[in-house]
């Protein structure tokens, strides 16, 4: 059924033509590839020229569903030369590949509101959805208006999709564990109203919302408060003294994995401290591979010894930040977008996670002395090969070591 109700809609577009694939491919390469990171991966991810050794995560960058979402974005611009092409809001979360969409004059739109820019599309216009999906209300949308859409949801986003309209069929409220603000939630939150649109859902992103929403499952509480606390991210008709009964979780595919089962645990405790039994929980797995394999390989990195990380990718991009989260406590982590944000033996230019902003810190310490340094590196599942390859170069280069140098280790 079309997500818009009964009413027939276009045919999706096949874009994965073997004769456009074959040019996408090249193009793609050509942006966003990297022979030395290629070979450094090859080689085991470890390096040393001179005094300065750098390692590479055994799993890092871009992921299976970001290189489908960008290959199916490009393939569009092949397949449709002159139509106008539109996305709904960031193919994905990486300033560099969004700047190439752009240059392909593929227009995006907002996607935290559908504004009036969605009205102006009409039946010749391509419609591009993102790697994270976009929520029911946009896709009817652009159904209505009659578009050719590309949709390049990951297959692990409609996995969490299929989980959540399960849970409304069967009057169970979801809570999602995810930002509220991302666009992937959002999505997500859409179809947890179910086919009938009558279901429910919660979205917690931290330990204290998880903890809040326990103490009111086992003792119930103030039912304005907690609709005040929670205002954007509940259901519109959502109740917590009916719609925490029965409860199924989910999370945004690119949560950070200790935290998501840490807030399943405690809802599974709230629930059986309750009732006296857990029949009323319900949950499932919903991090997805490439999410984890990332996770995991910077926790194997971390037992080696390293002076400093770098983080490559862009600010907004959730699994990034997650990555950053697991270094922090461990060793100095600097969360950059690209190689410009090291700016010269004494500074790097990066995002500080925990006050949102992008600050300047002093490193002359590691760059610019004689001694022997080794830093490690790793990326984001948004983050292309030549970003990383650029990052690499920059930093043998202050390290007093040429490209050539470094091509022919
Ligand atoms: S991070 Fe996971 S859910 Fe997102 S596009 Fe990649 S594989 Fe899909």
């Amino acid at each position: 059924m079309s997500e818009a109700g009964n009413k027939p809609k276009k045919p999706r577009v096949n874009v994965r033509r073997p004769d456009v694939m074959e040019h996408v491919a090249a193009e793609v390469a050509i942006h966003f590839h990297s022979t030395i990171v290629e070979k450094l991966r090859d080689r085991g991810g470890k390096i040393t020229v001179g005094n300065t050794t750098v390692l590479l995560a055994e799993q890092f960058g871009f992921c299976y569903g970001v290189e489908r979402a960008i290959d199916l974005a490009y393939a569009s611009r092949r397949v449709f030369p002159e139509n106008r092409i539109f996305l709904i809001g960031e193919i994905i979360h990486n300033p560099d590949v969004n700047r190439h969409l752009r240059e392909m004059d593929i227009v995006s739109l907002p996607w935290q509101e559908l504004d009036s820019s969605y009205d102006d599309l009409t039946k010749d216009d391509v419609v591009i959805v993102p790697a994270f999906g976009a929520p029911t209300l946009f896709m009817n949308k652009v159904e209505e208006r009659g578009c050719y859409v590309v949709d390049t949801t990951c297959g692990d986003v409609m996995k969490v999709w299929r989980r959540v309209r399960g849970y409304a069929k069967d009057g169970v409220t979801s809570i999602i564990h995810g930002k509220s603000n991302h666009e992937e939630t959002r999505a997500t939150a859409s179809r947890a109203l179910g086919e009938e649109g009558n279901g429910n859902y919660l979205i917690v992103l931290t330990l204290s919302d998880t903890d809040y929403v326990c103490n009111y499952i086992i003792n119930g509480g103030d039912r304005v408060e907690f609709l005040e606390k929670f205002s954007d991210n509940v259901s519109t008709n959502f109740d917590p003294d009916l719609h925490l009964r029965q409860i199924g979780i989910a999370n945004q595919t690119t949560m950070l994995k200790s935290e998501t089962e840490e807030i399943q645990r405690r809802l599974q405790k709230a629930i059986i401290d309750r009732d006296g039994n857990g029949g009323a929980f319900q949950m499932f797995d919903t991090i997805c591979g490439a999410t984890q394999e990332r996770q995991d390989a910077l926790f194997e990195m971390l037992r080696k010894p390293m002076d400093l990380l770098l983080v490559i990718g862009g600010y907004n991009s959730s699994n990034t930040a997650h990555l950053v989260e697991i270094a922090e406590p461990e060793l100095p982590t600097f969360f950059i977008r690209s190689a410009a944000c090291i700016t010269s033996l004494d500074e790097i230019i990066h995002y500080d996670l925990h006050h949102k902003e992008e600050k300047i810190s002093n490193y002359s310490r590691l760059f610019s002395d004689e001694r022997a340094v080794t830093l490690g590196i790793t990326a984001g599942a948004s983050c292309p090969n030549n970003l990383i390859e650029e990052t690499l170069i920059k930093i043998f280069e202050l390290r007093g070591i040429k490209r050539e140098e470094l091509v022919g280790a």
